[in-house]
């Protein structure tokens, strides 16, 4: 059975008239759903009791299953979630200052097996539908009841594989009739497909786009990531300055520093050329050991020299401390694995 939580609101205000109900309906029930968090249909309480059953019978409205919580000494945590056809997925709660971000999954796994990545370790399963993508925020306000501040699409998965699913939580997230959260306050990572940088364009939301770039050479990047075979850098900056368009809209590159692999000085000069030319700040997070995964973190001296010589350029540059590495939830720690107990 269908969750209600797939339907877009023009999809339920359709369903709801079927129903011979009036049009205010499909917004009180996008209220319930989005606004209260409303976890069963017994909670709808301004609506008909034989309305809410007509749904029940028509519709699913199923909280995701926790399997379990684990918390960093950070004050990070990860939830991993059990799906209907028993998928794992994880979510990520990081509270930095007056931050509150969640870090989403959108995909059960992940095909694009990146070299320093857990989510990619196991191939990939499925997508995310719309409601799975929706229910890991609306289960992480419900229980932590904290007003989150920020949403990230960084965690399992390619948000720009799953096109259609993520456009459809994007748009819930940014009604006014669904969960009113700002565009701005949302961004969507992207490990560099092409097509979907050019239909991300399209969606008319003021959401940021971070791009994965990890490598400032072709050579090093397809190594790291195996997407840069099929569409190189040349391709994907060529797209990041279309998205950029007419202005108004700013690009962000995720740079995980590997030791002797891309954190070399010439790696800086041409990350920073690239960074340039789309007017990109880089974010830069030191990588956080994976087991399996033939990687190590960086000096701090190396990590510094790397971040002077982007500035020297004139280039926004951040160390990120990537969060919850005690518990496996830092960037590219997620695997969706089952407990160990
Ligand atoms: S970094 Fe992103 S695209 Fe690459 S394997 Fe991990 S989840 Fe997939």
């Amino acid at each position: 059975m269908r969750d209600i939580r797939d339907l877009n609101f023009e999809e339920l205000r359709t369903a709801l008239a079927g129903e011979n109900e009036p049009a205010y309906r499909a917004e009180q029930v996008f209220a319930w759903l989005y606004q209260k968090g409303a976890s069963s249909y017994a909670e709808f309480t301004d609506l008909p009791r034989a309305l809410r059953d007509r749904l029940a019978e028509r519709f699913s409205l199923r909280p995701l299953e926790v399997v379990e919580v684990r918390s960093s000494i950070d004050g990070t945590s990860k939830t991993l979630f059990h799906l209907a056809d028993g998928r794992l997925i994880e979510t990520v709660f990081i509270p930095s200052g007056a931050r509150r971000t969640i870090c989403l999954s959108t995909q059960a796994g992940c095909k694009f097996a990146c070299a320093f990545c857990a989510s990619g370790l196991h191939g990939f399963h499925r997508q995310l539908t719309p409601a799975e993508i929706l229910g890991q925020v609306l289960h992480q306000r419900n229980s932590l009841d904290v007003d989150l501040t920020n949403l990230v699409f960084m965690g399992m998965g390619e948000p720009l594989d799953n096109m259609d699913n993520v456009e459809h939580a994007l748009r819930v997230l940014n009604d006014p009739r669904g969960f009113r959260f700002a565009a701005r306050r949302i961004t969507v990572s992207t490990c560099g497909l092409v097509p979907g940088i050019e239909r991300f364009a399209k969606i008319n939301l003021q959401i940021n786009l971070s791009v994965s770039i990890h490598a400032a050479d072709d050579e090093t990047r397809t190594r790291l990531m195996p997407v840069n075979r099929r569409y190189p850098l040349s391709e994907l900056i060529s797209a990041c300055e279309g998205y950029l368009g007419g202005g108004g809209r700013k690009i962000t590159f995720e740079y995980v520093l590997l030791k002797g692999i891309n954190d070399r000085p010439a790696d800086a000069e041409r990350l920073a050329r690239l960074a340039r030319r789309l007017r990109a700040k880089v974010n830069l997070i030191a990588f956080s050991p994976v087991a399996g995964l033939p990687f190590e973190r960086p000096e701090r001296a190396s990590v510094d020299e790397f971040i002077r010589r982007l500035k020297n350029k004139g280039v926004g540059a951040t160390l990120r401390s990537s969060k919850g590495s005690d518990i496996q939830a830092a960037c590219g720690q997620l695997a969706g694995s089952a407990p160990a107990d």
